[in-house]
């Protein structure tokens, strides 16, 4: 059974700005929406395509992921593909990454992933 709720469980957990793009109290750009997860334009994109995907599910990062959340980290994925063909980017190709914690570079502790795409992206990364 999925757990379409997206409120914070009662163990405390920080919100982050991505919370207040879920509850509209500040704006994104955003290219897809449903009742589990949101997709929106990075505000300072590292490739012409930059869309972050998150869950509404307040989840904190990788490292915090339980067997529960394997439906909508599936589901995530899923919409990753449809919105990188939807945005023209499946044929030359594009990336997924997810930054977890503080050596891979986590930034903002609400998980999501990064779809970049529209030019060629090297490896390995720094
Ligand atoms: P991380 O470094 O945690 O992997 O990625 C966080 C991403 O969130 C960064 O790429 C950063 O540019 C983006 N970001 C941070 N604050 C905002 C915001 O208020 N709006 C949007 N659209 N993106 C944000």
């Amino acid at each position: 059974m999925l757990d379409r709720s997206h409120k914070p469980s009662l163990r405390s957990q920080a919100m982050t700005i991505f919370n207040k793009i879920i509850n509209k109290e500040i704006p994104a750009k955003i290219v897809y929406e449903d009742d589990l997860c949101m997709a929106f334009h990075d505000v300072t994109p590292q490739a012409p395509t930059h869309i972050l995907m998150i869950p509404k599910k307040q989840i904190r990062s990788m490292a915090e992921v339980k067997a529960e959340d394997k439906e909508v980290l599936g589901h995530m994925m899923v919409k990753c593909s449809e919105i990188a063909a939807k945005l023209g980017v499946s044929e030359k190709g594009f990336r997924l990454v997810v930054n977890t914690n503080s050596w891979g570079g986590q930034s903002v502790y609400h998980l999501h992933i990064h779809l970049l795409a529209g030019r060629a992206l090297s490896w390995p990364p720094g």
